[in-house]
C-alpha cells in the first residue's frame, strides 16, 4: 500500500508512497469572466498530508472542490486515482467514491440522525445492506469517539461533535483520499482540538489528506508539505520547517506575519 520512501515528517508511521494519486496539470478555472484558478500544477502521492493556506478569496476552496468535481475546471487536467475528471458522469461518480470531503459547516442532513447520516451513502451509493452499513457506521463513530450520539439529530450536538460525525460519515465510504475545507474554522476554540485529534489519527493511519486550514500547529506537526495560495495561484510550497522558517515570497512572508 505504501512505498518505502520515508517522508521528512518526524512521525515514523507517516510514510509517503511514490505513486501519485492526484495529478493536476496546468489547471485553470473561471467563474464567468473571473479567472479564479491559474495554471495549477500539483501532484499528490499516496500518504501525503498537504496543508493549503492563503488569504480569504485566494481560491483554496475552489481548488479542493475541483478535486471531487463539486466545481468544474475549464482548462488543463485533473486525474484522481487514475481517473480523468471530465464531464463523464461515470468518472465523477467513481471519483467521489474514492474522495471524502469535510466542509467548514459540517453539511450534515439535519432531518436524519447521526447514524442515518453515516449510513445514507453506503446504502444508496454502495448498495450496502442496512445492517452492515450500521455496523460500519458504529465503528467509525467509535473511532471519532461519539458512538453514544448515534441516535441524536445533528442539531442536538455541539459543533465539534457534528464535525466528527461529518468525518465519520466520510470514512464510512472507505475513501482513499480525504479533503478538508477549513474543518475547524466554524468551531469554538475548545472544540478545535477534538477535531484536529481525529485528523491527526487519520494521518497516522496513512490517509492521503489535503487540508485547507490555518491551524499552523497542525501544519507543522502533521503536514509533509505546505502550499501557499494567493490570487488563484500556488505561490509557494515547501516542507513545513522550510515553509515557516524561511518563506521565500514576500506574499507568503506577509501572510505568515499576519497569522502567526
Ligand atoms: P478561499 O477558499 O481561498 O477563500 P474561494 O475558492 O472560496 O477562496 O474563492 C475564490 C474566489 O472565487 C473569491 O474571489 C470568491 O469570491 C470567488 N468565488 C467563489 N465561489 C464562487 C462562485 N460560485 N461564483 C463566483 N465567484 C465565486
Ligand atoms: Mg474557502
Amino acid at each position: 500500500m505504501q512505498g518505502d520512501q520515508q517522508s521528512k515528517s518526524t512521525a515514523p508511521t507517516m510514510q509517503v508512497g511514490d505513486e501519485a494519486v492526484i495529478n493536476i496539470t496546468d489547471m485553470n478555472k473561471w467563474y464567468g469572466q473571473f479567472h479564479v484558478l491559474k495554471d495549477i500544477n500539483l501532484a499528490v502521492r499516496r500518504g501525503e498530508r498537504i496543508v493549503i493556506c492563503g488569504p480569504s478569496g485566494s481560491g483554496k476552496s475552489t481548488l479542493i472542490r475541483c478535486i471531487n468535481r463539486l466545481e468544474e475546471h475549464q482548462k488543463g487536467s485533473i486525474n484522481v486515482n487514475g481517473i480523468e475528471l471530465n464531464s463523464d458522469l461515470k468518472n465523477i461518480d467513481a471519483t467521489r467514491r474514492e474522495v471524502g470531503m469535510v466542509f467548514q459547516h459540517f453539511n450534515l442532513f439535519p432531518h436524519l440522525t447521526v447514524l442515518q447520516n453515516c449510513t445514507l451513502a453506503p446504502i444508496w451509493v454502495k448498495k450496502m445492506p442496512k445492517k452492515e452499513a450500521e455496523e460500519v457506521a458504529m465503528q467509525y463513530l467509535e473511532r471519532v469517539r461519539i458512538p453514544e450520539q448515534a441516535n441524536k439529530f445533528p442539531g442536538q450536538l455541539s459543533g465539534g461533535q457534528q464535525q466528527r460525525v461529518a468525518i465519520a460519515r466520510s470514512l464510512c465510504m472507505n475513501p482513499k483520499i480525504m479533503l478538508f475545507d477549513e474543518p475547524t474554522s466554524a468551531l469554538d476554540p475548545e472544540m478545535i482540538k477534538e477535531v484536529l485529534d481525529v485528523m491527526i489519527e487519520l494521518a497516522h493511519e496513512g490517509m492521503t489528506m489535503i487540508c485547507v486550514t490555518h491551524e499552523m500547529g497542525f501544519a507543522k506537526t502533521v503536514a509533509n508539505r505546505v502550499i501557499f495560495m494567493d490570487g488563484g495561484q500556488i505561490i509557494e510550497e515547501n516542507e513545513p520547517e522550510a515553509f515557516f522558517n524561511n518563506p521565500q515570497s514576500e506574499r507568503t512572508q506577509l501572510f505568515l506575519s499576519q497569522i502567526l
